[in-house]
């Protein structure tokens, strides 16, 4: 019998023996990433091969955005295709993950910084299944997502972020999706299978961040609105950012932080990706 089984029959989510999960800040960029073979769907392979199978995931998509905060509570979280303008192809693909209303419920008593409101209306948008389903591609993880409250400033969304950490205690991944660099306005559509092509803003930016997260300083990425030119390129709206500063918010300062897919697409978007723990 493995780990996996031997949680499954015990109640809940028990403890680990007391090893906390991995995390992971995915860079998710175009819906397309959801069927195409690429370098950066291989990277969300390779990751999940590098980590323990969860018990389930909870997931901070940049693609929901509430007044407050809430949690996907549903049994089985329909798959939605929030967008337009792509194949049919995409518009077919589902993932059938199950929900966890029990996680759900256990996330909402963690959470003591603000209220959270159970959802039963939402589901998995293209944040979340386009890239889990990389990862797992069975669908036999349930997943919940975590909304993020537009409301909220990025400090206070990194401070609620730390109530979620005793999750990893009991094997569930903690999934950001979003993109560090992130101004679809500025894509040069005509560069869209250079390698790593980068505008020299979207490089700076870039870099810095970068920077600042492997050297633990978060202080520099919660107040991003005063880092000058770059950054306001590179974040022109916060909801593709905001999921890092939820898995900077959890990280220990002791723990190790391997970067992936770490290029450019299209000079003003980055696929950069975390794996922390
Ligand atoms: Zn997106």
């Amino acid at each position: 019998m493995n780990l996996r089984d031997l949680n499954k029959m015990t109640e809940g989510f028990q403890n680990q023996g007391g090893t906390k999960m991995p995390m992971l800040f995915l860079g998710h960029g175009s819906p397309m990433n959801a069927i195409e073979e690429n370098e950066f769907v291989q990277g969300f392979r390779n990751v999940a091969t590098a980590i323990p199978k969860p018990n389930a995931i909870l997931c901070i998509s940049a693609h929901w955005e509430t007044k407050g905060t809430m949690v996907t509570a549903m049994q089985n979280p329909p798959t939605i295709h929030d967008f337009g303008g792509f194949p049919k192809a995409l518009f077919d693909v589902q993932y059938p993950a199950p929900g966890s209303p029990e996680l759900a419920k256990e996330t909402q008593k963690l959470i003591t910084k603000t209220p959270v409101e159970l959802d039963d209306k939402w589901g998995l948008d293209h944040g979340a299944w386009s890239v889990i389903k990389h990862l797992y591609p069975n669908a036999d993880i349930p997943v919940i997502q975590l909304s993020l409250d537009y409301y909220k400033t990025p400090k206070e969304h990194y401070e609620l972020a730390k109530d979620l950490d005793a999750l990893r205690n009991r094997g569930i991944l903690i999934i950001g999706s979003g993109n560090m660099v992130h101004n679809l306005r500025m894509m040069a559509w005509d560069k869209l299978n250079a390698d790593d092509y980068s505008y020299d803003w979207a490089l700076e930016a870039s870099t810095k961040m970068k920077q600042f997260i492997l050297t633990n300083n978060h202080q520099e990425l919660i107040h991003y609105g005063k880092q000058g030119k770059a950054f306001e390129m590179a974040i022109p709206t916060p909801e593709h950012y905001l999921p890092l500063l939820y898995i900077l918010g959890i990280k220990e300062e002791k723990e190790a932080i391997t970067l992936f897919n770490d290029k450019a697409v299209a000079g003003s978007l980055t696929m950069t990706s975390l794996k922390v723990g």
